[in-house]
C-alpha cells in the first residue's frame, strides 16, 4: 500500500489510519526463510504532531518454520510494532528517519524491511529444544535413544 503524505506534511494535526493485508504471494518468502501461513496484516496510523510526521505500524502474522535444531516443522504467531519519523528530505544521516521523496511512503516495503531486522535468524521450536542425536538422528525431545 502506498500512503500519500502531502496533506500529512502540510497540515498540523492531520491523521491517516490504515489497515490492510499483504498476501503471501506478494512477499518474497525466501528473505524470511519461512512460509507465511497467514497474510501479513498491517495496521497503524500516520500523524502530524506539532509539525513532526510519525508513522506507527503493527504487523501480525503466522510463519511456518523448520526448527534449526530438531528439523521439526512448527508454526509461530508474531506481533510486532514499529514507529518511524517521516521526513520529506534529509541531510542528516539518521536511521530512524524514513525519507519520503515524492511525498509517498510504500508501507509494504517499510513493514517488510522492519520485520527482516526484527526476526531472529536462528529459529528453534522451543528455547530448550534438545535437537537430534548425532549418531542415530532420533529426536531427543521425544526421549533418550540407546546410543550413549
Ligand atoms: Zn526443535
Ligand atoms: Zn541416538
Amino acid at each position: 500500500m502506498i500512503l500519500q503524505l502531502k496533506q500529512l506534511f502540510d497540515i498540523v494535526g492531520e491523521v491517516k489510519d490504515f489497515s490492510f493485508e499483504i498476501s503471501p504471494e506478494e512477499i518474497n518468502e525466501a528473505q524470511f526463510s519461512a512460509d507465511f501461513v497467514t497474510p501479513l496484516s498491517v495496521s497503524g496510523r500516520a500523524e502530524n504532531r506539532a509539525g513532526v510526521v510519525a508513522v506507527r505500524l503493527s504487523c501480525v502474522f503466522t510463519l511456518s518454520h523448520v526448527c534449526d535444531r530438531c528439523l521439526k516443522e512448527f508454526e509461530r504467531e508474531y506481533s510486532f510494532e514499529f514507529s518511524h519519523i517521516l521526513v520529506q528530505s534529509s541531510n542528516t544521516r539518521n536511521d530512524e528517519y524514513v525519507v519520503c521523496s515524492g511525498n509517498t511512503l510504500d508501507i509494504n516495503e517499510l513493514a517488510i524491511s522492519d520485520l527482516l531486522l526484527q526476526l531472529p535468524t536462528k529459529i528453534l521450536c522451543r528455547e530448550d529444544c534438545k535437537g537430534l542425536c548425532y549418531v542415530c538422528g532420533h529426536d531427543l525431545n521425544e526421549g533418550e535413544c540407546n546410543c550413549s
